[in-house]
């Protein structure tokens, strides 16, 4: 019998987390002071000690404490599928993977970081965390993590979101967190973009703006973000640890390509970064990694390499990285999770090293790529993950063409069973694709900071 499943004991989950800072053929650019434009850590007034260390450590491993690896256990770690009907539905060779983290309680992989950083705020003495949410998938995730530690947490949920998805907002709720839609009237860049905009969508760079100004205008509060920044990305290392070990030591293979989809980075790299570590050290030379955004917030593959304000506001660093412009504000697609205007300098820095390709696709597509691998496997994903199902699926086919036999690893992000709407659109005919918004990047790109550097 082949297998189809293959799981990690509780007491063979990694425990520490893999610091891609350690193997860079070349350092990151620094983080600029959105002022001075000089140098700078994370705002100390946003960020505690043990996170902005984290932030910029070079040691190759971090210990995951002992706190966090016991909540981890509550799902971790997660199982690593062979997708044997999928295949079997494209009629491929292509032999696919998928690592599914739609089983934490959250329902996503933003769990492996939103634990951590509540943790190390605890730790700190914090009382109250602000945050942002695009779909709801942080937010959720965040309040979760806050109610393990008796943390307050407040989470500015971008309002499309927030219409589109009110059960998010009950789940927020029931784990105590409370939740407001952005632009909201509780801050003063929210009153402000109110004011010229009451009817505005809202964007995850406004909903930062929010929770940023909150957390530094409030006692005993600190400011948490869900993608993005170095530290975030390697609490998900988690993620491609696990199944690498699995690959390796319970399947037998290694994967000749790896898939995930990016908003900010974290999933995708999450999984790709220990395997590239693999690539860096020499031993898996072909190993090739493609992450995938949508064609209506083409970070990536349309956006230039930038110094950019990580908000709208511009009170946050600026980093060095893909960006459409810290002022634009993506088309309201389904994949809430995947509308930043920026991209992690991490995953930037990688696609710029040439170690990682960037592939957009179109809603539409992502959409009947996310019914096929329900109507095979089973799991109905988020629109987010659909993304990077589209591309498994069509790197799957291609194998069928070349008549090639590769092993294809997705990161599965996330289940969909919040994002029902969504999907009823899509079956009854009423989703829509957007155009590439190139007037309004336009736009956006000629407010780019000036940085001379
Ligand atoms: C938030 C989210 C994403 C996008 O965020 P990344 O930081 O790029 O991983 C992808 N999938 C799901 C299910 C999400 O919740």
């Amino acid at each position: 019998m082949d297998k189809t499943k293959f799981y990690l004991e509780e007491n063979e989950m990694p425990t520490a987390w893999y610091n891609i800072q350690a193997d860079l053929p070349e350092p990151l650019p620094p983080l600029l002071h959105p002022q001075t434009k000089e140098p700078t850590i994370l705002p100390p007034f946003l960020f505690v000690d043990e996170l902005n260390k984290q932030e910029f450590s070079k040691e190759r491993y971090v210990d995951i404490p002992e706190e966090v690896q016991a909540i981890y256990r509550s799902w971790r770690p997660t199982t690593l599928f062979r997708a044997y009907r999928l295949e079997k539905a494209l009629d491929t060779p292509a032999k696919i993977y998928y690592k599914f983290e739609g089983t934490s309680p959250a329902g996503s992989h933003k769990p492996n970081t939103a634990v951590a950083q509540a943790y190390y705020n605890k730790k700190a003495g914090i009382k109250r965390i602000a945050t942002e949410t695009g779909a709801g998938q942080w937010g959720s995730a965040l309040a979760m993590a806050c109610m393990y530690f008796g943390i307050e947490c407040k989470v500015y949920m971008v309002r499309v979101s927030y219409e589109q998805k009110p059960y998010r907002r009950n789940l927020m709720e029931v784990w105590g967190a409370t939740c407001v839609p952005s632009p909201s009237t509780d801050t003063n860049i929210g009153r402000k973009i109110l004011a010229e905009d009451p009817d505005s969508p809202g964007s995850l760079g406004i909903a930062i703006s929010e929770a940023v100004e909150d957390a530094a205008t409030h006692d005993n509060t600190r400011y948490s973000l869900g993608s993005v920044l170095n530290h975030v990305l390697m609490h998900q290392t988690i993620i491609g640890q696990e199944t690498r070990k699995a690959m390796m030591e319970k399947v037998g293979a290694y994967p000749d390509m790896i898939v995930g989809c990016i908003g900010g980075g974290s999933n995708a790299a999450g999984m790709f970064l220990p395997f590239l570590k693999d690539k860096l050290d020499g031993k898996q030379k072909n190993l090739k990694i493609i992450v995938v955004e949508p064609t209506s917030c083409p970070t990536v593959t349309k956006g230039p390499l930038a110094w950019d304000y990580g908000d709208v506001a511009g009170m946050a660093p600026i980093a060095l990285m893909h960006t459409l412009g810290h002022t634009f504000v993506p088309p309201p697609v389904h994949a809430g999770g995947l509308r930043y205007h920026g991209m992690s300098p991490i995953v930037s820095h990688c696609v710029k090293l040439g170690l990682i390709e960037a592939r957009a696709v179109p809603q539409l597509a992502t959409f009947e790529a996310g019914v096929q691998f329900a109507r095979t496997e089973g799991y109905i994903s988020a629109p987010e993950t659909n993304h990077a199902i589209r591309v498994v699926i069509d790197e799957a086919l291609k194998c069928k063409a070349e008549g090639k036999s590769k092993v294809i690893l997705l990161a599965h992000s996330g289940h969909g069973h919040f994002d029902m709407a969504a999907y009823d659109q899509y079956l009854s005919g009423k989703l829509q694709d957007y155009d590439y918004p190139e007037a309004m990047v336009k736009e956006a790109l000629a407010h780019l900071p000036q940085v001379s550097r």
